[in-house]
């Protein structure tokens, strides 16, 4: 089906590291799921989201992308299958409606609205003084960072891309906000392939798959639930997460 990405015993290591940033990767990620994946700082999972739209060539195994294998596509065309919001949202000068329609210039006001309505960017852009003409300045400095992510993947919704990655870009907003998209995007993608790259459990637990790693490994892949009776690693991430909540 359109969307399908397939990790098989995928293997990559920076030019000059000492090891693989990610070892024997195997899984794979459907349309109409959300696959997330977890792990500690440095554990592979940026780098692991990156080979899907070609930032880096993987050195061994198969990587595919609508059953074909990625080196076999131009990057032009896998990217434009491919919706990537990055760890740090890019804005440039201009207004918030051309950020949002950035790669989409046919795109209607419509679209771009409800784009920014999914995104959860809505409220914030109609409490700025020219709401969606209001003007983005220079590095993004009048907007804070989580505003930064949601106009990040609005810009990613408006597009209707077959495949979704979202690394760690909801990780500087608050839980409530984070919780509220994740449902909204729910609806909005059901067909398409997500993928989230996440920090916090609270991110994670929902997903139908979730992907452990540890590093540059897979330590489990499961639902929520199995992963706590079976995957170590998992537990300790989760108890570590815990006792954060705790002592907050
Ligand atoms: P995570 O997203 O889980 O924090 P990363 O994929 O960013 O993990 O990092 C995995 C490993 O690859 C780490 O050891 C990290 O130091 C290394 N790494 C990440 N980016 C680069 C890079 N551009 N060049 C060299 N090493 C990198």
């Amino acid at each position: 089906a359109p969307g399908t990405i397939e990790f098989r015993n995928v293997t990559f290591s920076y030019p000059g590291a000492e090891k693989p940033a990610v070892s024997n990767i195997s899984f794979v990620a459907r349309p109409g799921q959300v696959t997330a994946l977890i792990g500690g700082t440095g554990s592979g999972k940026s780098t692991l989201v990156s080979l899907i739209p070609r930032f880096y060539d993987i050195d061994s195994g198969a990587l595919l992308v609508d059953g074909i294998d990625v080196r076999e596509q131009s990057q032009e065309n896998l990217r434009s299958k491919i919706g990537y919001v990055p760890q740090k949202a890019i804005l440039f000068t201009g207004t918030i409606a051309d950020n949002i329609r950035y790669g989409k210039d046919d795109a209607t006001d419509e679209e771009i609205k409800h784009a920014a309505d999914i995104a959860q960017a809505t409220g914030f852009i109609a409490e700025m003084q020219n709401g969606f003409d209001s003007f983005i300045e220079q590095g993004g400095t009048n907007v804070s960072g989580g505003q930064k992510q949601r106009l990040s993947i609005a810009r990613v919704l408006v597009r209707r891309p077959e495949i979704y990655i979202f690394d760690d870009s909801f990780s500087a907003l608050d839980f409530k906000t984070d919780a509220k998209l994740r449902s909204a995007l729910k609806e909005e993608v059901s067909n398409s392939t997500v993928l989230i790259v996440a920090q916090r459990v609270s991110t994670v637990r929902d997903a139908d798959v979730i992907i452990v790693l540890d590093e540059g490994r897979i330590a489990g892949i499961g639902k929520h639930r199995e992963l706590l009776e079976t995957c170590q690693v998992y537990r300790e991430i989760v108890s570590s997460q815990l006792s954060e909540e705790e002592s907050a």
